[in-house]
């Protein structure tokens, strides 16, 4: 391979929420080092929407759109309200984190976003690493992969998403309505009232005011359902819930989120360090990512501000192992899980949900939580993953 740019000591691979947070945190921490960021993109559109609960400080608070400090869960006629003060629900739309990180990165005089760059072989030798990218070869010392699974370190055993592989599938809708008809004050974490597909199958809608929200029908589970099934899973709800005939769409967003564990306890290469889904940022019990990669991303620019550029482990131990038990009592039965996070939702109060679903569960709330989940699945299903770990 020819190398036709210079050497970078921070090569990243991928401009996504993972890649532009770490180049944003490198500079943060000081780092005045050469920082390459190569993305296939040509450029940045608003083709996602982060939600997730305010419990660990991160930089882009201030991007934060809204807040709700209300969630409800609803089954049929039934619905359970939590609500937690000190840990609101947050919407960040994709493109305010894009413009504010790339504004930055643009003005770094450090710093070089390589887009329309498609990244092809990664090849590693004793002095570094090169990578073949439609721009020429960029070499390195080392590179961070935040190309989630498609990058150098996905690990050949965990599947691509895709039929048959445990996934989250949804397709939004941002819809306004000619009537207020939506709660502005309360967003609709999951709503069972859809038609069953041996799936777990729930809405979830953010309202933005009385008469705007984004209408989401999504999946959990090996193969989901078809685009096209799920536009009218969005009408039929609009219609039932909210008694709609008539509204606009704005836009659509669509997503295959890989729910899997990816064991990282004994990275492949020290030069290939992964970054945000490709590290397991993506939590496997509910898809959840963008707090976890911002709380990877520093402690890893904190490391390489050391000159330590080594991979940061994602997730604790404990809720790894909780993931896992979610996931397979999950898939023995997706459709009484509903009926188990409807019990959880009564039983559980928001400040504890908010802070489990974040990753900072305390010991109380883990127990509070066993408490108020079904017994008999839940400890079949830690049986099972007690068993499948003792077998490998
Ligand atoms: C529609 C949607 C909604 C989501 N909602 C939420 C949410 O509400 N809350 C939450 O916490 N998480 C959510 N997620 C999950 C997660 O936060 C995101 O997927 C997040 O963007 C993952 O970050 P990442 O950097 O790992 O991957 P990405 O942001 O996907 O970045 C990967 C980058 O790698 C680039 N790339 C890949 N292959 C190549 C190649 N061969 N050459 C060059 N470039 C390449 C891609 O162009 C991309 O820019 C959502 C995901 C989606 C898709």
């Amino acid at each position: 391979m020819s190398t036709t740019s210079p050497h970078a000591s921070n090569l990243i691979l991928g401009a996504g929420l993972a890649g532009l947070s770490l180049a944003d945190a490198l500079l943060r921490r000081g780092v005045r080092s050469p920082i390459v960021i190569a993305d296939a993109r040509e450029d940045f559109t608003n083709d996602r929407t982060w939600g997730f609960w305010d419990v660990h400080p991160h930089p882009y608070r201030n991007l934060v759109q809204q807040r709700w400090s209300q969630w409800s869960f609803r089954s049929g006629t039934t619905a359970r309200r939590q609500s937690s003060l000190l840990a609101p629900y947050c919407y960040l739309p994709a493109d305010r984190f894009y413009r504010d990180v790339v504004t930055r990165l643009r003005a770094a005089s450090n710093c070089n976003l390589l887009l329309g760059t498609t990244i092809g072989e990664v090849c590693e030798d004793g002095a570094g690493v090169t990578v073949e990218t439609s721009a020429g070869d960029l070499s390195a010392s080392h590179l961070f992969d935040a190309m989630g699974t498609r990058g150098p370190t996905w690990p050949s055993t965990v599947p691509q998403p895709g039929p048959g592989v445990i996934c989250q599938r949804f397709l939004g809708w941002f819809v306004t309505a000619t009537e207020p008809v939506f709660d502005s004050s309360c967003v609709t974490l999951m709503d069972f009232d859809v038609t069953p597909n041996g799936e777990l199958h729930f809405v979830y809608v953010l309202p933005f005011s009385s008469t705007r929200a984004l209408v989401e029908d999504t999946t959990i589970g090996l193969d989901g359902i078809q685009l096209t099934e799920h536009r009218g899973e969005v009408e039929r709800y609009l219609g039932h819930r909210y008694g709609l005939t008539t509204w606009q769409v704005e836009r659509e967003e669509v997503a295959t989120i890989p729910m899997l564990h990816v064991n990282r306890s004994e990275p492949s290469s020290k030069r290939l360090i992964p970054v945000g889904t490709a590290a397991g940022t993506v939590r496997p019990s509910s898809g959840y990512a963008f707090v976890r990669t911002q709380l990877q991303v520093a402690a890893l620019a904190a490391r390489v501000a050391e000159g330590r550029p080594f991979a940061v482990p994602v997730g604790r131990h404990r809720d790894v192992f909780l993931d896992r038990v979610f996931l397979d009592v999950l898939q023995h039965d997706p459709e009484a899980f509903s009926r188990n996070l409807m019990m959880l939702a009564k039983r559980l109060s928001g400040d504890r949900f908010a802070r489990f679903m974040m990753d900072a569960a305390s010991p109380a709330d883990l127990l509070s939580m066993i408490a108020a989940l079904p017994k008999l699945p839940f400890v079949r299903g830690a049986v099972r993953v007690g068993r499948e770990h003792v077998r490998r």
